[in-house]
């Protein structure tokens, strides 16, 4: 049994490497400062005599006795870290100078969950780790980007200067049960929009990419990543190679959901990234043939039926 704390646990993601970890029999210390997540997604979990929640803001340092952690603290949709976006880039940088010292100070391995904003509006696509990316250092999108490739430069010398254990993964769009439905994300936009007959709101002319992958297999190549060799730190990007134009998604969702919901377009926001593919090559070669099993459609009719219970609950 090892012990993990995993910072964000009670988000989207966090809540499900929650559940997957103390599954597995492990000790798992959830913590979390509430500002997008929910106790709703992790209160299953709290009668669970392994499972511990801790109230905590990661800008601010934490300690505890712990063999890893997974460092996920950090709002993930735009509308949200763009609400205050110097809390935005101080919880990426800060938290990871406290997560890393931490991992420094009791010898724990750390995992830094990034992100596919590294590479910006890529030039180059699909997108291989060894690409350095297309960045606005100063638009709205900054203070996640700038913020999450900062943490990637402190992972990367805490572990040349201070030999900490590191592992980056760079995880590409994630949706499944458990997001926020006000979370602004566009699967969760769409559906929460199909299922209320309201219109579906694409930003732009709907041409742009995105590779979608559901959260399960987000969470199994997070647990290779974390257990796989010592000499492998990443970063190795985690996504599904599949490439939808945000049209394509509506239509799906229209579909899936049987919904009278017209599509309307939107404003684009600033610097919104054109394209986004992950190449997956080095995580299939080092993570032991990792690749994404749940498919659009599939992962979009679990989503959806969490959604349509949420709401008619509310
Ligand atoms: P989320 O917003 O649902 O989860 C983030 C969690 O971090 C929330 O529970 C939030 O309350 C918590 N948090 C935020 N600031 C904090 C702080 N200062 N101190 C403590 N807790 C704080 O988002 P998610 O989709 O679950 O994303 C989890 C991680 O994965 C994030 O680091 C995100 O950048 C990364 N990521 C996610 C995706 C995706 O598509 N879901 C893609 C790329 C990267
Ligand atoms: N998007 C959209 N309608 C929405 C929300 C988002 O068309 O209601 C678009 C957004 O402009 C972007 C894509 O969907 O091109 C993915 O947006 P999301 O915020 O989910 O993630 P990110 O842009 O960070 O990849």
């Amino acid at each position: 049994m090892k012990r993990i704390l995993i910072t964000g646990g009670a988000g989207f993601v966090g809540s499900h490497l929650c559940k997957r970890l103390l599954n597995e029999g492990n000790e798992v210390i959830c913590l979390d400062n509430y500002f997008t997540g929910a106790k709703s997604n992790i209160i299953e979990l709290l009668d669970n005599p392994y499972f511990e929640m801790v109230r905590h803001d990661i800008t601010e340092p934490y300690y505890a006795e712990v063999d890893e952690i997974y460092n996920l603290a950090c709002p993930a949709s735009p509308v949200h870290y763009q609400y205050n976006p110097i809390k935005t880039i101080k919880t990426s940088v800060m938290g990871a100078i406290n997560v890393l010292g931490m991992a420094k100070r009791v010898n724990a391995k750390v995992l830094q969950a990034s992100t596919s904003e590294v590479y910006g509006d890529p030039l180059v696509h699909p997108q291989t780790e060894n690409y350095w990316g297309h960045v606005n250092p100063i638009g709205i999108r900054s203070c996640y980007d700038e913020g999450k490739r900062c943490a990637e430069t402190l992972f990367m010398d805490y572990h040349n200067q201070n030999k900490v254990a590191i592992k980056i993964i760079r995880i590409f769009n994630t949706y499944g049960p458990n997001m926020n439905p006000a979370d602004g994300r566009v699967v969760s936009n769409f559906i929460v929009q199909a299922l209320q007959g309201k219109d579906i709101t694409i930003f732009g002319d709907g041409l742009q990419t995105r590779s979608f992958q559901y959260v399960d297999d987000l969470v199994e190549g997070m647990v290779r990543m974390m257990n796989s060799d010592p000499q492998f730190l990443g970063p190795v990007n985690l996504g599904n190679p599949n490439e939808f134009t945000m049209l394509e998604l509506a239509q799906a969702i229209i579909e899936l959901t049987d919904s009278k919901s017209k599509i309307i377009h939107m404003d684009l926001p600033q610097d919104d990234p054109k394209q986004r593919q992950p190449d997956i090559t080095l995580a299939k070669n080092k993570l032991n043939g990792w690749e994404p099993k749940v498919q659009l459609r599939e992962g979009l009719l679990s989503t959806i039926s969490y959604f349509d219970t949420l709401l008619l609950n509310q």
